[in-house]
């Protein structure tokens, strides 16, 4: 019998909710470049119900205590009375997500000796120690692709929020106003931009795709080149680094994973390479941003906007300064957790715990660490070390 924590974010504060604005939740047959969406072998859940928050709890109960095991779900993640850090001594498995993050740090995985799994449900595994999980052999999977697409959708639509300046003008409507002056004096046409990714995986690549019918000019970085067909088919331009793609970029968007070579690469320095009045677009990793220099780039004109929906720590504290900081659009950490992204990830969750307890390979695709060392996407979009330096503190103290 395994006990498995489950961390997940709140129920909404009106309570579960027993119906929905849509009667369906429409699915791709396949993702872009062939990977099939998750196998379970089967769900005890209704395709588009919430699942991601406390009461919906991935859909797992019914599958897990009908095979012996135990489940915990629990919002509770931070502070010394968490939850999350009682439950964890005998825990085998703990999953969380990246909107509501359990921070699996070295001290954490220190006292959970019989922690053999961690699975993130969705994408982006920085909030675990992965050095520690190396070291303590445990396997680290996410569900790779579950929500790429979905967050593509997010990059599109803060660029366009930002650039055409929707967040201000829909504001004073709301306030009963009309001034169209203060709604177009910061606005503008993306056509004719030059937008630039960094990294061109699943989401950088989908989000070039979907920029390209706007008549931009498509720029990008990634430690790993794209296809010369990819190149030509989106006549895209080709960085080897930050600087070069930041100089000529009128929005900058970032789509690479966080881990010890990209944290904190937009920092005082690099934002000086950017061109004055440029945007950037941040659904990847907040502690891919130093917090105050955006902060200072914003205010000084350097940046003329900044949107996305990944913090840090999660939940940020009441005061954290990107809430009141001029001409931002971010969101909660939301573009990930849509309800169609929810079923997926929580099929996706399904089918690598079937895999763990029948003791067949977990997909190759889904491994970020397995067997003492980077595997699947994580070799491929990580690199060794530890990105989670302060989460220590964040777990440590609840500061919502
Ligand atoms: P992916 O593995 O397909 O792509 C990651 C890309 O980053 C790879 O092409 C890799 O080569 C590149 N990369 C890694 N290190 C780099 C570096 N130092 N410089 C340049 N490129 C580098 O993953 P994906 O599905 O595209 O997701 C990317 C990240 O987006 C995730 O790791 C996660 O942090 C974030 N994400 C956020 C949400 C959300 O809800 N906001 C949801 C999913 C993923």
């Amino acid at each position: 019998m395994a006990k498995v924590v489950c961390v997940l974010y709140d129920d909404p504060v009106g309570g579960y909710p027993t119906s929905y604005a849509r009667d369906d939740v429409p699915q791709p047959k396949i993702y872009p470049d062939g990977q099939t969406l998750p196998t379970p072998q089967a769900i005890d859940f209704k395709p588009g119900a919430l699942l991601g928050s406390v009461s919906g709890e991935l859909g797992l109960r019914k599958f897990l205590e009908s095979n012996g095991h135990q489940l915990v779900v629990t919002s509770s993640k931070d502070g010394e009375d968490s939850v999350l850090d009682r439950e964890l001594p005998d825990a085998e498995i703990v999953i969380s997500q990246p909107f509501w993050p359990a921070y699996m740090t070295a001290e954490r995985i220190a006292r959970a000796k019989k922690l053999k799994l961690i699975v993130t449900a969705g994408i982006g595994s920085d909030h675990t120690d992965l050095q520690a999980a190396i070291e303590n052999n445990i396997t680290v999977a996410e569900v790779t692709y579950c929500n790429s697409n979905a967050v593509a959708e997010h990059v599109v639509l803060s660029i366009l929020a930002l650039v055409r300046n929707f967040i201000p003008s829909h504001n004073i409507i709301l306030q009963g106003g009309w001034n169209i002056a203060d709604a177009v004096s910061r606005s503008y046409d993306l056509e004719a931009m030059q937008v630039g990714t960094v990294a061109a995986g699943r989401i950088g690549l989908r989000v070039l795709r979907l920029l390209k019918p706007f008549g931009v000019g498509l720029h990008y970085l990634d430690r790993h080149r794209l296809p010369r067909a990819v190149e030509e088919e989106l006549d895209l331009t080709y960085h080897d680094n930050l600087e070069s793609l930041v100089k000529i970029s009128d929005v900058v968007t970032l789509n690479c994973p966080l881990h010890p070579e990209t944290e904190h690469m937009i920092n005082e320095k690099t934002l000086n390479f950017f061109k004055r009045g440029s945007y950037l677009v941040n659904t990847a990793r907040g502690k891919l941003v130093d917090r105050d220099a955006l902060v200072g780039a914003l205010e000084s004109g350097q940046l003329a906007g900044y949107a996305g929906d990944v913090w840090f720590p999660q939940p940020p504290a009441k005061d954290h300064p990107w809430r009141t900081a001029p001409h931002h659009a971010l969101t909660p950490h939301i573009s990930g957790t849509s309800l169609s992204a929810q079923t997926r990830y929580a099929a996706g969750v399904r089918e690598i715990l079937e895999s763990y307890f029948e003791k067949r390979p977990i997909r190759n695709e889904y491994l970020v660490v397995q067997g003492g060392k980077l595997a699947g996407v994580g070799a491929h979009s990580y690199s060794e070390g530890d990105a989670t330096g302060g989460s220590e503190e964040a777990a440590r103290f609840e500061k919502a």
